[in-house]
């Protein structure tokens, strides 16, 4: 195999915090092994557009507790052609970067397995999605921090439905998964928590909250996340509005914050580990593959598993639910 001198970076799709410190470690891995590293910007659209620049080891400087990217992230429909990735294949032979490191979620991978095996230039990933949806790794990146940042924000929401004896119907992202919502239903003690996996059928979410009421609960809380069965969280609180008038029903989106904010610890490390894992895996002559954290150990994941499959949840979670709501 060729030798790599160059490698590029970039972040696509969804951002999620704990990007910029993936990206500071692949530059700095990538310096520390004597590899010349570029930036991409704005995703699959800034290597077609050759938006490329080098990067330094200063350029990567203070921007490991920043939210976003500092690469930018964009979507690209040209990039699904097969002329596009062409393209895009030409400018990196133009600059002699020999391999691409792509920071992203399951439309990244995908995009990335066809740029590899077109093209037959070595890509690795790194899961970046605040989803957490992409099998093959426990963790994906920006998952931790958009799980802090919804608990914070409905415990606020808490104490002020329980100062009006309100129940609230609080919607979290995860349009195909129900990863956030699962675990922040959790840690906020939520009465129920509706996922996408799961079809809770009305009676269901009813008896959570006569079982809640009987007992004399001051307040409730029931996290929907966004794909949830039954039209979201305004549908579903709708219902249970007409249905019961003497509950005082309220609904709040929780919205892009989620994206947004410093990444966690947990995130930082994960990104850390997942940035020096990608490189040394182009090192070591990987392709076509995703750099995934499983048990606390890297593992290389090949796109093509990571895309076909899909992530399990954990149902037993909405089982501690259950208990613990009484
Ligand atoms: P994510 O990576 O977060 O899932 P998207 O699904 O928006 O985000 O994908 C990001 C980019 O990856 C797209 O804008 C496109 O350039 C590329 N991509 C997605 N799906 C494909 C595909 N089927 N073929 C080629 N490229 C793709």
């Amino acid at each position: 195999m060729k030798e790599i001198k160059k490698i590029g970076v970039l972040t696509s799709g969804g951002d999620a915090p704990g990007m910029n410190a993936a990206i500071r470690a692949v530059v700095r891995t990538c310096i520390f092994n004597g590899i010349k590293p570029y930036g991409i910007f704005e995703g699959y659209q800034g290597l077609i557009d050759d938006n490329i620049k080098a990067l330094r080891s200063h350029d990567v400087s203070n921007i490991i507790q920043r939210g976003g990217t500092i690469l930018k992230s964009a979507r690209c429909e040209e990039f699904k052609t097969v002329e596009g990735r062409a393209k895009a294949a030409e400018v990196l032979k133009q600059k002699g970067i020999d391999a691409l490191i792509v920071i992203g979620g399951d439309g990244t991978f995908t995009g990335a397995r066809l740029f590899s095996q077109e093209q037959e230039i070595p890509v690795v990933g790194i899961p970046g999605t605040i989803d957490n949806d992409l099998f093959g790794t426990d963790y994906t990146i920006g998952f931790d921090t958009a799980l802090n940042t919804v608990v914070e924000a409905v415990d606020k929401i808490r104490d002020t439905a329980s100062a009006h004896n309100r129940l609230f119907f609080i919607e979290v992202m995860g349009r195909d998964a129900g990863f956030i919502a699962l675990r922040s239903g959790i840690a906020v003690g939520a009465e129920a928590i509706l996922i996408p996996e799961i079809d809770t059928h009305y009676q269901e979410i009813e008896s959570y909250l006569a079982n809640g009421y009987k007992s004399h609960k001051s307040s409730g809380i029931v996290i929907v996340a966004e794909g949830e069965k039954h039209g979201g969280a305004y549908e579903i609180a709708k219902q249970v509005g007409e249905d019961h008038p003497e509950y005082d029903v309220r609904v709040t989106i929780l919205g892009h914050i989620q994206r947004g904010g410093a990444p966690s610890a947990f995130d930082r490390v994960t990104a850390s580990t997942m940035g020096v894992g990608a490189v040394n895996a182009l090192l070591d002559d990987q392709k076509s593959i995703m750099v995934g954290i499983m048990n606390n150990e890297i593992v290389h994941v090949p796109f093509n598993k990571t895309i076909k499959n899909s992530k399990k949840v954990k149902t037993s979670l909405l089982e501690i639910t259950k208990i613990l709501s009484i």
